[in-house]
């Protein structure tokens, strides 16, 4: 699916979004690095220097993920701004 008005990323947003990346989960912690790397989680779209990075099943996952019932993110009381902040810090630490 191509959207229209998804403008294509710039040098600098790809460069940081392949740190995202490489970040583990922000939720569970799991993954991250070159073997497992997260996914990029637009908090809202097109804006990359807000995404945050996430595992598939915090992500996507039918219990767990954001974009459905959100279980894991309300038993640890995480919002995406908050996961924002702790990926903001690793990626500073
Ligand atoms: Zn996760
Ligand atoms: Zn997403």
């Amino acid at each position: 699916m191509h959207s229209k008005n998804k403008k294509p990323m710039t040098e600098a947003e790809r460069r940081h979004v392949t740190r995202v990346k490489l970040l583990p989960c922000g939720v569970c912690g799991e993954g991250g690095g070159d073997l497992a790397p997260s996914e990029a989680h637009e908090i809202e779209q097109g804006q990359w220097f807000t995404s945050i990075g996430l595992c598939a099943d915090c992500h996507r996952g039918a219990i767990n993920g954001l974009h459905s019932q959100q279980r894991i993110w309300k038993v640890l009381k995480l919002t995406e701004l908050r996961v924002l902040n702790e990926t903001i810090r690793r990626l500073y630490g």
